[in-house]
């Protein structure tokens, strides 16, 4: 790559807000065959809002049937998820507040990466997260399994709700697909990338959302750890690999892939561990970006 191109390229990109860190990591975005975006955020508008709360009869919500029950449970939800910073939590926080509900005071708290947040609320051990945090807790999940599944078939994602050592019920959030996405990807398999979706939800929610795009690969269900395996699992195989994604739990996968893309509204070491970085966080800065790449190293070759 001569300097000159690469610098008329930089220039470009920043044009059409896509930040290029150095010369190699457009050359090598032009070699790339194989795309992992991250779900949340990426594909979706990372702006969740809740939509379901399911209290379990005969739980000790803290009194009550009905709405009273389910109030009491996203009340003590939204509490919990006061003190996380995770996109699920807002969504949780905003739609107890929609309710004009009470939230208390937490202490304890903690957040397990990839599965949930654990608390003390008025006195009671109380957890929120995935079904991998239940069983951690010791907690089944098998009583509310067909509802959460009918959540997931849909693309929600469904969250359990424990406390004192017994499962109370779920929320669910709905994240929509952006309305730029399904266009984009069409784009960029004809730009030859092969697309995979990589997801800590699970499966069902992440097959509902790959069924409604042209996804051509899904891997649901892994820990920030396991996104850059399954980098390091495609470069093994002799895949040339980009990866997209904006939170600080996809800066390890963007950090070890042959190119990594942040979409800029995310975190900054989402940022600085990636080669290409989109100022605005859509896909057609991906499209955009490949087709800066190759036309800059068709000038060179
Ligand atoms: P993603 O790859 O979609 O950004 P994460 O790795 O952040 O997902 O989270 C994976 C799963 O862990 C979520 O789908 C959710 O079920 C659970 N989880 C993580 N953080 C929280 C939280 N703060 N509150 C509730 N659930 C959470
Ligand atoms: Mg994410």
């Amino acid at each position: 790559a001569t300097p000159m191109s690469i610098m008329t390229a930089t220039g470009r990109g920043a044009q059409a807000g896509i930040l290029i860190k150095d010369a190699e990591a457009l050359e090598r975005f032009s070699r790339v065959d194989t795309l992992i975006v991250d779900k949340t955020g990426t594909l979706t508008e990372g702006k969740p809002r809740l939509t379901d709360v399911v209290a379990i009869a005969g739980g000790r919500g803290g009194g009550g049937e009905g709405r009273g029950a389910e109030n009491d449970l996203l009340a003590l939800a939204a509490s919990l998820e006061r003190g996380s910073e995770h996109p699920l939590a807002d969504a949780i926080v905003d739609g107890a507040r929609a309710r004009d509900l009470q939230l208390q005071a937490v202490s304890e708290f903690d957040a397990v990466t990839g599965k949930g947040v654990t608390g003390v609320v008025a006195g009671r051990v109380a957890a929120l997260g995935n079904p991998a945090l239940m069983t951690q807790l010791g907690l089944s999940t098998s009583s509310l399994e067909t509802v959460a599944d009918d959540l997931r078939d849909v693309g929600k994602t469904a969250m359990f709700v424990a406390a004192d050592g017994q499962l109370l019920g779920l929320v669910a959030v709905a994240d929509p697909i952006k309305e730029t996405t399904a266009e984009a990807i069409g784009k960029l398999h004809a730009l030859g990338l092969f697309i995979i979706m990589a997801t800590g939800d699970n499966e069902r929610t992440a097959r509902a959302v790959a069924g409604r795009l042209e996804i051509n690969d899904v891997r649901a269900g892994i820990l920030p750890e396991g996104k850059q395996a399954l980098v390091e699992e495609l470069r093994a195989a002799g895949r040339s690999v980009a990866m997209a994604g904006d939170g600080v739990n996809d800066a390890p996968a963007l950090a070890g892939a042959d190119v990594g893309i942040a979409m800029g509204t995310g975190a900054d070491v989402a940022v600085e561990s990636a080669g290409l970085t989109l100022v605005k966080g859509d896909l057609n800065g991906i499209v955009r970006a490949r087709k800066l790449a190759r036309a800059t190293l068709r000038n060179i070759r």
